[in-house]
């Protein structure tokens, strides 16, 4: 377990408030904040699954070493979950770990923590939130492009559609009417076009060959035609995306993160250029800057919901 432990003293240690957990698919993290801005932190990776419930006895015993660190118990948890959750709180659907289908997860995170106040919400929207805070900006929409398309929207400083509503499934808003077929089983989503994978596709298509991240990064510096044509139209459906966002509910300003969006810093002038060219006459551009918590917005999200509860 890596771990980092800030204490000075005893005292500050019990003022310990809020839990955030980032329930990753291959990894989970785990930061703690006290009120006074005291932080201790901890991960752990999955590794193949041997269940769900041998799952939530690893993320338990986690749980245990670092309430033991912190010397308090947790009164207000964040967790943040990349899994389809229904209104009935069960997981519907989760890639990356199918033995969590069916899972009650309000119930196995309250059995958790039975003496706090436990909330979770989509990874996407959490990383909205971390970076609406970051960037000082109370009506931001985040765009987060890896494996799929994730996303959030803040509103006036709240996530948007809220609490108990579901998530904003940015990644699956239909863009392309017969386009390809997302992994949702419908055609033409966002992130069909628009995901790492996606992008790495239709390059490869392009090229006649196999296309890997390192390929298309190493294509897109010596600007070859089939490396930036394919990321063109990843951009191209970003901003059509982002702009259809703003044209109903007006964010000040897209921020795109991701693992995918972080290693290929030319997505972001690709996005602008067509949110510029997608503009209405007499009406601004929706600007677009790159993300800037990388891989830790989903984290801080979750301990953002944890102080909000
Ligand atoms: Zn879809």
């Amino acid at each position: 377990m890596r771990t980092r432990d800030g204490a000075q003293n005893g005292a500050e240690r019990s003022t310990h408030a809020a839990l955030g957990i980032d329930v990753g698919g291959t990894k989970v993290a785990l930061r703690a904040e006290s009120a006074a801005g005291h932080v201790e932190e901890a991960s752990f990776a999955w590794g193949p699954s041997l269940g769900v419930d041998r799952d939530l006895a690893r993320l338990a015993a986690c749980v245990g070493e670092l309430t033991v660190r912190t010397g308090a118990p947790f009164r207000a948890v964040g967790v943040a979950m990349p899994a389809t959750v229904g209104p009935d709180e069960r997981v519907t659907a989760w890639p990356s770990r199918p033995e969590w289908t069916g899972l009650e997860l309000g119930r196995a995170l309250r059995g958790l923590f039975p003496a706090a106040a436990v909330a979770w919400a989509d990874d996407g929207d959490l990383a909205a939130l971390a970076e609406a805070e970051a960037a000082h900006c109370d009506d931001l929409l985040y765009l987060g492009v890896g494996t799929g398309v994730g996303g959030g929207l803040v509103l006036g400083g709240r996530l948007c559609p809220g609490a108990g509503r579901g998530s904003f499934e940015l990644g699956h808003l239909v863009l392309e009417l017969d386009g390809p077929t997302c992994v949702c089983g419908r055609r033409g989503c966002l992130q069909a076009t628009a995901s790492g994978p996606a992008t790495l596709a239709r390059a490869a298509g392009l090229r006649g060959a196999p296309v890997t991240f390192d390929d298309l990064r190493a294509g897109l510096r010596e600007r070859r035609p089939w490396a930036v044509t394919a990321l063109d139209r990843t951009g191209y459906a970003l901003a059509a995306a982002a702009t259809g966002v703003a044209e109903l509910l007006h964010p000040r300003l897209a921020l795109i993160g991701g693992g995918f969006a972080a290693g290929i810093p030319e997505l972001v002038d690709r996005v602008a250029e067509h949110l510029t060219a997608l503009a209405r006459p007499g009406l601004p551009a929706l600007p677009v800057a790159p993300a800037r918590l990388g891989g830790l917005s989903s984290l801080r999200g979750a301990v953002l919901l944890a102080r909000g509860r």
